[in-house]
C-alpha cells in the first residue's frame, strides 16, 4: 500500500514539498494530499501591492499553479477550503473541517508537512470585524480588499497601519489607485529593517508621492459609522479613513503545531533541522513561515518570514521525503522591496543586531551613483556596510538608491555567505559600463571606505 503524505498549508512551502516529494516517488509509492484553507494553491502574496495597484491587472496571474493542475499533473489530491483543525501524532492523523460543504474529514498519515505560513499580528483593537479593514496576508485578503475598493461608495481615504515593508508596499499602492494615504507606525521610521539614517531616506521617498508618515504614533482603536470604518484612532488623535491596511507583522503560524505538541524554538517558530525534520518527531516535517531558521552571522534562531524562505525549505523537505538528501543551511536576511522611485536592499546585521550579537564593528556609509556620473540616468545611490572589528569580516549592508539599487545587495549577500573580508571585497571582479556602473561600482567605493575605517 502507498504511504500517505499530509501537507497542510497550500502555498509555497507546502506545495514545494509535495511537487518534490512526487518528482521523486509515484502515485503507487506516496499518495499526497495538501489541505488549504483558502481557494488558491501557490500563489504570490508577493505580488498582491501590485494586484492592488493596478500594476498587475489579473489575480490569477499571481498564481503560479492551481489546484486543478496539481491533481493534473503531479496527481496530488489538493482539498481547498478545508481548514485542518488538529493534528493527532498518536494516531498519526489529522482532522479537516470542510468550510463550503461543512462537516469534518479525518486524513491518517505516515508523512507530516507543516506549512501553515505565518499569522498576522492582531492586536486587540483589530480583533473585532469591522468593514473596511484588511490584512493582506492571502490572495483571498487582496480579493476581498480590491473588491471594496472597487465598490461604491468608493474609498478615498486609506490609513496602512505598520510601517513594515508590506505597509509600505501597501501604502504606495492605494496612492497609485488615487486615494489620499496616511501610514501609521509606531517605530520612530518606517523599514525597520534597515538602520534609522538608511530608514529615513526610505520616508522622504514616501512623502514625495504624498504619503503622510506618522512615526511614534500607536493605535488604539478603530471608530466605525453605519457599520463601516470611519477612522482609525491613534494616542494622538483619530485619522479619517473608509479604507483600512493592516500590516503589522506576522508571528510563525503554530497554534496547531504547538497544541499537537511540535517542539517551538525561542524566535517562535518550529524547530527543524537542516533537512527540515521536526526536531525529535520522526515523520513530521515543517517549512516556511512557522519555522525557525539559523540566521549563518549572529549564529541565533531567527523567524524570517519571506517567500524565498519559505520556496527553499518546502524545495529541501519534499526532496528528502522523496529519498533523496538536501539541506537548508540558513538565512542572512537578504531582502530587497521597491519604495515609491526608490529601491532598497539589505542583508545581514543591522547596527543594532550587530550590538545585540556583541560585535565590535564599524559602519560606513558611501555616497555613488548607480552609472557612470555623464551616462544619462544617473542617480545617487547610498551604500552601508557594517564590518566586524578588527577582523574587517562583513557583518551587513544596506542599499538604498534609485534604479539598480536592490539587486546590487546579491553581490553583497554572496560577500557576506561566504565570509568575506571588507578588504578582500575591494578585489572582486564585479562588471563595469558606463549604463551599469561608474568605474568604481557603489559596492567596491564602500568597501575601500570600510577598510579606511578599519585602519582608523
Ligand atoms: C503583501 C506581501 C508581500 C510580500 N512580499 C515578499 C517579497 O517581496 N519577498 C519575499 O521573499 N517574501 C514576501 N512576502 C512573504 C511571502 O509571501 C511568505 O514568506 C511566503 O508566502 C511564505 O510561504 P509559506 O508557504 O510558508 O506560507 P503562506 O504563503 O502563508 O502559506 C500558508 C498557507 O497555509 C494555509 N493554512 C494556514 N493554516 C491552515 C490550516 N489550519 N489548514 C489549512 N490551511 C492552512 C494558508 O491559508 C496559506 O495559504 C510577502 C508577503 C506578503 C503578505
Amino acid at each position: 500500500m502507498a504511504e500517505r503524505m499530509i501537507v497542510i498549508g497550500g502555498d509555497a512551502a507546502g506545495m514545494s514539498a509535495a511537487s518534490q516529494a512526487r518528482r521523486r516517488r509515484g502515485r503507487a509509492e506516496l499518495d499526497i494530499v495538501a489541505f488549504e484553507r483558502g481557494h488558491f494553491t501557490s500563489y504570490s502574496a508577493c505580488g498582491i501591492p501590485y494586484w492592488i495597484s493596478g500594476l498587475v491587472p489579473e489575480r490569477d496571474q499571481l498564481v503560479a499553479r492551481t489546484p486543478g493542475a496539481f491533481r493534473d499533473e503531479y496527481d496530488i489530491d489538493v482539498r481547498t477550503r478545508h481548514e485542518v483543525t488538529a493534528v493527532d501524532l498518536d494516531r498519526r492523523e489529522v482532522v479537516a473541517r470542510d468550510l463550503d460543504g461543512g462537516g469534518e474529514v479525518r486524513a491518517g498519515f505516515d508523512t507530516l508537512v507543516y506549512a501553515a505560513g505565518a499569522a498576522p499580528v492582531q492586536p486587540e483593537w483589530a480583533r473585532d470585524e469591522v468593514a473596511g479593514v484588511f490584512g493582506v496576508q492571502t490572495l483571498d485578503d487582496g480579493a476581498a480588499l480590491l473588491d471594496w475598493l472597487e465598490r461604491e461608495p468608493r474609498p478615498r481615504h486609506a490609513v496602512v497601519v505598520g510601517g513594515g515593508y508590506v505597509g509600505v508596499e501597501m501604502a504606495e499602492a492605494l496612492v497609485q489607485r488615487g486615494l489620499s494615504v496616511h501610514l501609521v507606525e509606531q517605530a520612530d521610521q518606517p523599514m525597520a529593517t534597515v538602520d534609522p539614517d538608511m530608514g529615513e531616506l526610505v520616508a522622504e521617498a514616501m512623502r514625495r508621492v504624498g504619503i503622510s508618515i506618522r512615526t511614534g504614533t500607536t493605535v488604539t482603536g478603530l471608530d466605525e459609522r453605519d457599520g463601516r470604518i470611519a477612522a482609525v484612532v491613534t494616542e494622538e488623535g483619530p485619522i479619517p479613513a473608509d479604507v483600512v491596511v493592516l500590516g503589522l507583522g506576522v508571528h510563525p503560524n503554530t497554534a496547531l503545531a504547538e497544541a499537537a505538541g511540535l517542539p517551538l524554538g525561542p524566535s517562535g517558530g518550529i524547530r527543524v533541522d537542516r533537512r527540515m525534520r521536526v526536531t525529535g518527531v520522526p515523520g513530521v516535517w515543517a517549512a516556511g513561515d512557522c519555522v525557525e531558521s539559523l540566521h549563518r552571522v549572529s549564529g541565533m534562531p531567527v523567524h524570517v518570514p519571506l517567500g524565498t524562505h519559505a520556496n527553499k525549505q518546502g524545495r529541501v523537505a519534499g526532496i528528502n521525503i522523496g529519498g533523496g538528501y538536501a539541506t537548508f543551511p540558513g538565512v542572512i536576511g537578504t531582502a530587497v522591496t521597491k519604495v515609491c522611485e526608490l529601491e532598497v536592499g539589505r542583508t545581514g546585521l543591522r547596527e543594532r543586531d550587530a550590538t545585540e550579537s556583541g560585535f565590535e564593528f564599524v559602519t560606513v556609509t558611501a555616497e555613488s551613483t548607480n552609472r557612470a556620473g555623464y551616462y544619462p540616468g544617473a542617480r545617487q545611490m547610498t551604500v552601508k556596510l557594517i564590518a566586524e572589528r578588527p577582523s574587517g569580516r562583513l557583518l551587513g549592508a544596506q542599499i538604498v538608491g534609485w534604479s539598480e539599487a536592490a539587486k546590487r545587495i546579491d553581490a553583497l549577500a554572496v560577500a557576506l555567505w561566504n565570509g568575506m573580508t571588507v578588504d578582500e571585497m575591494t578585489a572582486l571582479d564585479l562588471g563595469y559600463a558606463p549604463p551599469y556602473a561608474p568605474v568604481w561600482d557603489p559596492v567596491l567605493i564602500a568597501a575601500r571606505k570600510a577598510v579606511d575605517a578599519l585602519a582608523r
